[in-house]
């Protein structure tokens, strides 16, 4: 009988599935595809985690707000480094986005399923589920992040053959290799995009004297980075302040140096990719040799990254189509999913 209500409520709602990412959130309703995309970010008023009045205190107008807001506004990132950094915060995005997104039929609360990073405790887990029931869900799933990944880039990943996946993002870079739905060997390294544009701001302290801020940081690496040499280097400007003048300044920087200021954490990366292959058991890296390594995230769309993996790894590398959705757009095929149980459910019921 439960489930036949449940039935009855998903008739009247739509169900919403989430990538709670660290530099993105992404929301996709089912049968419409991704119908959400944000940075995550929140403008809150200093001191108190009361997020700002209006329509631009979250995502992209918030984010434009990073290192320019005045005294009592901070601009923050809540899920920065991977984890739940400020519950209150993430919960108030949470629901802003699903608010704004959900077509609420008759008040019926949607199903949410949220992929979430497989390294998180089970607290953390618990904590949001708490905020995306608080946030207005009316059940949750969750779904770990390399799974959701694998689906989104279309890997075979129920088959009984062993896939990889590397999933970079902003706070955290996940590898994993996937297999019977099920993820066989992971590891979550703190290392991601923001962690090139840390690099970048710090090259351009110790070598310019020049103080950027963390946007015009991942400009750079979106304009002028890369894993590997390009056929033609280039210059760009940039634009900061002078350490010692204290007054604004810009420079010339070419794309060589952006690569060696990066070269560490991509040298990371590419450790974690390589000590997750150590640990698999050889059927399975059997076939990751055939299969080669799949890369989804932002992280997948540095200019050669791809390249330079293959050339260290000696593994075929492939970017997932669209790589910044896969998340997003496995969460959806997951939906499907439920929606089928619970009617198959719903059926026997009544049986
Ligand atoms: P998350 O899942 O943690 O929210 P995303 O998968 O959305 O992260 O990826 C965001 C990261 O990808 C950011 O660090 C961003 O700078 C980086 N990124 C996006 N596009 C590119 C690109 N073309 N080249 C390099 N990095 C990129
Ligand atoms: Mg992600």
């Amino acid at each position: 009988m439960a489930s036949a209500v449940e039935w009855l409520l998903g008739r009247f709602s739509v169900d919403l599935g989430i990538d709670l990412g660290t530099a993105n959130t992404l929301v996709c309703i089912e049968g419409e595809g991704i119908v959400l995309t944000e940075p995550s970010v929140v403008a809150v008023q200093k001191g108190t985690n009361r997020v700002l009045l209006g329509g631009n205190a979250v995502g992209e107008s918030a984010k434009v707000m990073l290192g320019k807001t005045p005294g009592n506004i901070v601009a923050v990132r809540p899920l920065k480094d991977g984890v739940i950094a400020d519950f209150e915060v993430a919960e108030s995005m949470l629901r802003y986005f699903i608010q704004r997104v959900h077509k609420r039929k008759w008040g019926v609360r949607p199903r949410v399923v949220v992929a979430i990073p497989s390294g998180i405790t089970a607290v953390e887990k618990r904590a949001v589920i708490n905020s995306a029931e608080r946030a207005g869900a009316r059940r949750v799933f969750l779904i770990d992040e390399p799974l959701a990944a694998g689906i989104g880039a279309g890997l075979p990943i129920t088959d009984p053959t062993g896939s990889m996946i590397v999933d970079i993002g902003g706070g955290t870079t996940e590898v994993a290799v996937l297999s019977m739905a099920g993820i066989v060997t992971c590891q979550s390294i703190r290392v991601a995009g923001d962690e090139l544009d840390e690099a970048i701001m710090n090259h351009m302290r110790k070598n310019y004297n020049l103080l950027i801020g963390e946007l015009t940081a991942e400009r750079i690496k979106l304009a002028a980075g890369s894993a590997a040499p390009l056929e033609e280097e280039f210059q760009v400007e940039v634009k900061g302040r002078d350490l010692v003048s204290g007054l604004p300044r810009k420079t010339l920087i070419g794309t060589e140096e952006v690569r060696e200021a990066m070269k560490e954490p991509i040298g990371i990366i590419i450790d974690a990719i390589r000590t997750t292959l150590e640990q698999t058991q050889p059927e399975l890296a059997g076939d990751i040799v055939e299969r080669g390594i799949t890369l989804a995230g932002g992280g997948a769309l540095l200019t050669g990254l791809d390249r330079r993996i293959q050339d260290e790894i000696q593994l075929p590398v492939t970017i997932a189509d669209d790589p910044l959705t896969c998340v997003a757009r496995g969460t959806g095929a997951i939906l499907a999913h439920i929606s089928l149980l619970r009617a198959i459910l719903a059926v026997n019921d009544e049986d």
